[in-house]
């Protein structure tokens, strides 16, 4: 066969381009790319021997590495199952993943930088142009008994040629680059650089990725013994990686820095993980597994793109990366793994799906988590409050997801802001400093602690001296709601339904006052007719005029945020206008009424409008609302001047 020349397909050639100029910042990846790609070979000649008959059991498997820095050659080899002509053009020669290229350019105009995806979109061996002006791949499959040689420069296309390797398997060469202004290429060629590399990217390969090392080692004579002052130089094979999958060893066993390592490399964070929880299990079930926590949230958490789940291996073999039935939703940023010998390497995922095994170790871990997470919110408190500002909202969503089905394991790991505290509180610690007339737990929804402390709806509370716990996320009522009482007290919106705080004597007062003030009420109604489901005298004001607050059920909050979601348009709060009757505004209104003066609507707009400033809602008719103020305005400063 003579030497063919190919031309990269255009999507080829187009990655290429992106691929050698900057997606990556991380040019050394290239390394645990092209040993990963040793290794899946090795796991294919080894899986394909234990069926085939024609080939060889064997069990010197290994991936070996060569610096010839004078000829800035850098040789990664490999035993494994090689590859034959077809495919060597069909697997080098082409993208295997539709849409790869349209993602990475569009990482590329969004300046998103992400090592990650390399592996992640088949293009692994590609990034071995990051670092090479040159790379050639000579191989042969353990199926066939030619050897050829794929050589290309990444521009245009490649060669492909046959040529004689001894053994099956192969050898991929690059030529690494020469150092181009700030670009530094020259250490890929240092044997210390390439070391650290295998160990920090691919320490628990399961094959010896090994290394030749010349040593100087004494002359021995005929007899064996050694000669004095003679030396001879010898090539001694070295394995570099550790191979031992750091779950196999002990938790003693192993150091912080190397658990730290080992987290950051598997699961592509910068920074180290604040909590590392092991389990090991022996028994019905038996298993192992560690657990992170991460210090930040992912950036992509919260998209639809995010796969939770932990990695899964079934007597020490890798089954999958994303193993989500281990995962309940609302840990859904937990990093780690589990080995369990007890499951079955060849289960799919449909089976995976109704695993009991896998049901019970998910249950497991999650006790196990929040037992730590306990555990630090009493004894460490900074550091839980640092997982809480990560992590909280999560929390919180699991209170509320599947029906509440896991708020009594929850509730405790909350934490809430209060008007009346500096320090976020837990609700034991809200209950226990209740004051003994305080009968229910009181919640009030805000932007802020601020907006919160100076809102009408505090009035009353804030004489009373009762602290409340201000809300801000979106969750938070829909999670109060589903919580409904802690240890049998219930929860009280500050901005709902009435608020059964008054004592019996301050009760009556109002009671009175209602019946004295009954006509005029109603007219007020009847002129803001269906915008409110009511106005009442108010038992929660002491200094503000008005203010609006919701019906039992859905409060303003939960509006907004239910109308966010798509399909739900128009659903209302009730709303009901609270008026303060110890306010002089009351009485002045009332003594309008008294004297049938018509303007009397007027401030029923104004009251209401008034309201919906202070809540936070939307007036529907400004201009009508500013004429009206206008028109007030000008009869009082009359009635002032005269
Ligand atoms: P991925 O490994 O994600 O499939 P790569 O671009 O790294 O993507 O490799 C493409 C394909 O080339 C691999 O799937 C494999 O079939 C083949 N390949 C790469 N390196 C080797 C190797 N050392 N031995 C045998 N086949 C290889």
């Amino acid at each position: 066969m003579s030497k063919k020349t190919i031309e990269f397909k255009t999507e080829s050639k187009r990655l290429l381009e992106l691929m050698i100029h900057s997606i990556y910042t991380n040019k050394e990846i290239f390394l645990r790319e092209l040993i990963s790609n040793a290794s899946d070979a090795i796991d294919k000649y080894h899986l394909l021997s234990l069926t085939n008959e024609n080939l060889e059991k064997r069990n010197d498997y290994e991936i070996h590495l060569e610096v010839d820095k004078k000829h800035r050659k850098l040789k990664i080899s490999d035993n494994g199952i090689g590859m034959n002509y077809d495919e060597l053009i069909e697997n080098i020669g082409t993208i295997a993943k539709s849409g790869t290229l349209e993602f990475l350019k569009n990482m590329k105009e969004k300046e998103i930088k992400d090592d990650d995806l390399i592996g992640q979109f088949g293009v692994g061996f590609y990034s071995a142009f990051m670092v090479s002006s040159k790379v050639e791949v000579i191989t042969k499959s353990a199926l066939g008994d030619k050897a050829y040689k794929w050589t290309s420069k990444g521009e245009e296309g490649f060669t492909i040629e046959e040529t004689t390797k001894e053994k099956v398997g192969t050898d991929i060469i690059l030529t690494i680059r020469k150092n181009e202004g700030e670009e530094e290429y020259d250490e890929f060629l240092e044997e210390y650089k390439i070391r650290s590399l295998v160990k920090k990217y691919s320490d628990y390969v399961k094959y010896p990725i090994t290394m030749s090392h010349e040593s100087s080692v004494p002359l021995k004579d005929d007899e064996g013994k050694e000669i004095e002052g003679k030396y001879e130089t010898k090539i001694e094979n070295e394995t570099i990686n550790s191979m031992t999958p750091i779950w196999k060893k002990n938790r003693n066993e192993v150091t912080e820095e190397e658990l730290n390592e080992f987290y950051k490399t598997q699961y592509y964070d910068y920074n180290n993980p604040s909590f590392s929880i092991w389990t090991n299990v022996e028994g019905a079930l038996t298993y192992k597994s560690i657990v992170f926590i991460p210090e930040k949230a992912p950036h992509n958490l919260y998209s639809e793109k995010y796969e939770k789940g932990l990695q899964l291996y079934a007597k020490g073999v890798f089954v999958m990366d994303k193993c989500k039935e281990l995962v309940p939703d609302y840990l859904r940023f937990i990093k780690g793994l589990v080995v369990s010998p007890d499951l079955n390497l060849n289960i799919s995922r449909e089976i995976l799906q109704q695993n009991r095994q896998l049901t019970l170790i998910q249950k497991n871990l999650e006790k196990k988590i929040l037992n730590e997470l306990e555990k630090t919110l009493k004894n460490d408190r900074d550091k839980y409050l640092k997982f809480w500002k990560e992590f909280g909202v999560n929390i919180k969503y699991g209170v509320y997801d599947n029906f509440g089905m896991n708020k009594e394991a929850l509730q405790d790991l909350l934490l809430f802001e209060t008007v009346n505290e500096d320090q976020m509180v837990t609700l034991k610690e809200y209950k226990e400093k209740m004051p003994k007339e305080q009968k229910e737990i009181y919640y009030g929804s805000a932007h802020s602690k601020e907006a919160m402390k100076i809102s009408p709806q505090m009035d009353v509370v804030k004489k009373k001296g009762f602290d409340v716990l201000v809300l801000t996320d979106e969750v938070d009522e829909f999670m109060i709601s589903m919580l409904n009482e802690y240890d049998k007290i219930k929860f009280k919106s500050i901005n709902q339904g009435d608020l059964d705080i008054l004592d019996d004597e301050e009760k009556t007062v109002i009671k009175d006052l209602e019946t004295k003030n009954k006509s005029l009420l109603e007219k007020l109604k009847e002129v803001l007719n269906d915008r409110v489901s009511d106005v009442k005298l108010s038992t929660r004001l002491t200094d503000s005029p008005v203010c609006l607050v919701s019906g039992d059920g859905l409060s303003f909050e939960m509006e907004k945020v239910m109308n966010q979601l798509p399909g739900e348009k128009n659903l209302k709060a009730e709303k009901i206008l609270e008026i303060n009757p110890k306010h002089e505004l009351f009485q002045a209104i009332d003594n309008l009424y008294q004297t049938n003066d018509e303007s009397i609507a007027d401030y029923a707009e104004i009251l209401y409008n008034q309201a919906l400033l202070i809540e936070g809602l939307e007036i529907k008719d400004p201009v009508g609302f500013s004429n009206k103020m206008v028109k007030v305005l000008i009869k009082a400063a009359k009635k002032e001047s005269n």
